[in-house]
């Protein structure tokens, strides 16, 4: 039985064999006897499959011995906090709001420190991005923290600023939640990254922290035991029960990637290119099309979160239950935003963009 495809913006599709993988595996791993669920997170079996997964991600993510990796809970809102606490104290927190998700960001962080919205799209309608050269940084700011791919509004990042060119010399944090591993990451311009698992990484329930050592230690002393870096790093994301099968499933995910090719790349470099064909194709059909729109500038536009609409939102209704029937899900935008929104991470396949656009097609003539 073929599946349907799936576009939810998170949790998302993951990669089917990974899912079989895991099932094959569900009520015993590798022959110990236990389900991953039911092992010890200090046993020998958990303390290897945490090892492989971590390892994975330094490799694909050639993340640098100058930064950590740290596997936590509470997901992209909880880091929202977590990285003030760890982070902040006297001295602005330079805020770029592109989005709803910068725009949470910001608001979390005035609970814990002083914000400095050093730019907004706002006035766009979130729709472009404001240029680097124009934002309003602080002098000696605790950091600077963007979200290099905003999921509700469809606008990615597709260079990280270099903040020393601008005159900070602030870390800058990036909230990559909802385009991780879809393109490699430049970790000189970066001192923090996180990102929930359940858009391009696994499922729910673990959070990914790259964080450069020299940011272990400026926790202010509120921030909780659980959630400083220092303590996590320390503990090797041990501190207290991580979220075990969430790890697990990140390490298959990962395992996936690594095996990904495209002519002579492999791996994220792989997964990149196809990224950009996938986003091309639906693109193109989106600015050829009178019927649908994308409203992005296109010099940010997202390629794993594309929002449209119909030229008639009258119609929605009914677009959303044809494509249903068509096996193709969780299309419906976000509410803040309406439309539509597909969300095409790593794990959706050329066959499924194919798919959405000849339903699309045939969506609109039938409507004429
Ligand atoms: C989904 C998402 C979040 C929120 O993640 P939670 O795991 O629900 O806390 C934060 N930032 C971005 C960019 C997201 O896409």
């Amino acid at each position: 039985m073929t599946r349907p495809f799936n576009f939810s913006a998170g949790p998302a599709a993951m990669p089917e064999v990974v899912l079989q993988k895991a099932a094959a595996e569900m009520t015993d791993w590798h022959g110990c006897g236990m389900s991953v669920m039911e092992m010890s997170h200090r046993g020998k079996e958990f303390i290897s499959i945490a090892k492989s997964a971590e390892t994975r991600v330094r490799e694909l993510l050639r993340v640098p011995e100058t930064h950590h990796i740290l596997f936590m809970q509470g997901g992209g809102l909880a880091e929202n906090a977590v990285v003030p606490l760890n982070l902040g104290g006297a001295g602005a927190i330079d805020m770029i709001v592109t989005g709803s998700w910068s725009q949470k960001s910001a608001k979390e962080a005035a609970r814990y420190g002083t914000v400095n919205l050093a730019a907004s799209n706002q006035a766009d309608g979130h729709n472009t991005l404001p240029d680097p050269a124009s934002w309003s940084l602080s002098k000696g700011a605790r950091y600077v923290h963007i979200c290099s791919n905003e999921t509700i509004h469809g606008v990615e990042f597709h260079e990280l600023p270099d903040l020393k060119t601008l005159g900070s010399d602030a870390p800058l944090v990036i909230d990559f939640s909802s385009h991780v591993a879809s393109r490699p990451v430049d970790w000189s311009k970066v001192g923090l990254a996180f990102g929930g698992a359940q858009k391009n990484l696994g499922p729910a329930g673990v959070t990914l922290v790259v964080v450069r050592d020299d940011l272990l230690d400026k926790a202010m002393d509120i921030c909780p035991s659980a959630f400083s870096y220092r303590n996590v790093a320390d503990n090797e994301s041990m501190f207290n029960t991580p979220p075990t099968f969430a790890i697990y499933m990140l390490g298959l995910v990962f395992d996936w990637l690594a095996e990904q090719t495209h002519g002579t790349l492999k791996g994220v470099e792989a997964i990149e290119q196809k990224n950009i064909a996938k986003a091309q194709r639906l693109y193109d059909f989106l600015d050829g099309s009178s019927f649908y729109e994308n409203r992005v500038a296109a010099n940010c536009r997202s390629r794993m979160n594309i929002p449209f609409f119909l030229a008639d939102e009258s119609r929605n209704a009914d677009f959303l239950a044809g494509a249903s029937d068509s096996g193709l899900l969780q299309l419906k935008g976000h509410k803040s935003v309406g439309g539509m929104r597909a969300s095409i991470y790593n794990a959706m396949p050329m066959a499924g963009v194919e798919a959405l656009i000849a339903y699309m097609t045939e969506f609109e003539r039938t409507q004429a």
